[in-house]
């Protein structure tokens, strides 16, 4: 960025939407993981503008993928993707401003059953998208007849890889994982592929202008819908309607309450190698049962 920032941006929007575009102001926004996010007004209305300096390729435009295939698929509040590229060295992707209210007072069953028809939507395969990321990690999405040769193969394994490549995670953990296909055989619901959002967590939820859900930042793949329901529950923050109603409109087997800690060792290993510190803790505590169940 070689000019001061608010030319920097002003020059980056009129790249993007004409040369008539004023930039009024930029507000920096909080809450998000891995880039700088800000408000920008200008004299044509709000966005959302989102870059970062140090992404991998095609970071912003598999966000872009993921938005039009839950746009397409789902009755959630998508924001529209308006242009994302690379200017001066950074990558940015601009977004329609969504303008929150907490106004409604269906919010948490409505979130619940958008979920629920989301998850409806089913594929041939797990995967069946093209490659993405999760946070800033690639997450490779090849195509599996078995939810558990996926889960292990394209979700557990690739982390635990990373991991030990970069000396987070101990050596031995490829052995437990591999392990698991034989302690997890029959474990899983069999049940078709379904869309998920990928990367659920309260974060990446807001409200709209009429204060229903709308979800961002997403990881999309077809997966096991109980992996996104148990991925809700790790970091908390949804209402207990929300489960009440993704369970009437669309039942989860019995027993899922003891299958969410298997399902979220995949956060946490990610976590782990995007964060470190606490989340290895977990890890490690849930790898010590694995070896014990394994008679390691
Ligand atoms: P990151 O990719 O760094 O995790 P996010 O996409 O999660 O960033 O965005 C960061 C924050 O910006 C979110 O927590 C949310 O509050 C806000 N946000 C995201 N998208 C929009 C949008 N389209 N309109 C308004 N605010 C948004």
């Amino acid at each position: 960025m070689s000019e001061d920032p608010h030319t920097f941006y002003q020059s980056l929007l009129q790249k993007e939407l004409g040369t008539y575009i004023r930039l009024r102001e930029y507000r920096s926004i909080s809450g998000g993981c891995i880039n700088e996010a800000f408000k920008v007004k200008t004299n044509q209305g709000d966005y959302f503008l989102k870059v970062n300096k140090h992404m991998p390729p095609h970071f912003f435009e598999m966000e872009k993928e993921g938005l039009l295939l839950l746009k397409e698929k789902s009755n959630f509040t998508i924001p529209d993707v308006i242009a994302l590229g690379t200017f001066e060295g950074v990558q940015y992707i601009i977004l329609e401003f969504i303008e929150g209210r907490r106004t409604s007072t269906n919010y948490w069953e409505s979130l619940g059953s958008k979920l629920a028809e989301l998850h409806q939507n089913s594929h041939e395969t797990f995967g069946g998208v093209r490659d993405n990321y999760i946070g800033e990690l690639p997450q490779s999405n090849r195509s599996k007849e078995k939810w558990l040769d996926f889960f292990i193969e394209e979700r557990l394994l690739p982390q635990v890889h990373l991991g030990v490549q970069n000396g987070v995670i101990p050596q031995k953990y490829i052995e437990s994982t591999n392990a698991l296909r034989q302690l997890l055989k029959d474990y899983f619901p069999e049940e078709k592929p379904s869309l998920l959002h990928g990367d659920l967590w309260s974060g990446n939820t807001m409200y709209d202008v009429e204060g229903q859900p709308c979800i961002i930042d997403p990881a999309v793949y077809y997966g096991h819908r109980e992996a996104e329901l148990a991925f809700t529950t790790l970091f908390g923050g949804f209402d207990k309607l929300f489960f009440e109603v993704y369970n009437e409109v669309f039942p989860w087997e019995k027993g899922i309450e003891e299958r969410l800690e298997v399902y979220n060792i995949y956060p946490l290993l990610v976590h782990t190698n995007l964060f470190g510190g606490g989340y290895l803790e977990q890890v490690n505590e849930i790898y010590k049962r694995i070896d014990h169940a394994l008679g390691y």
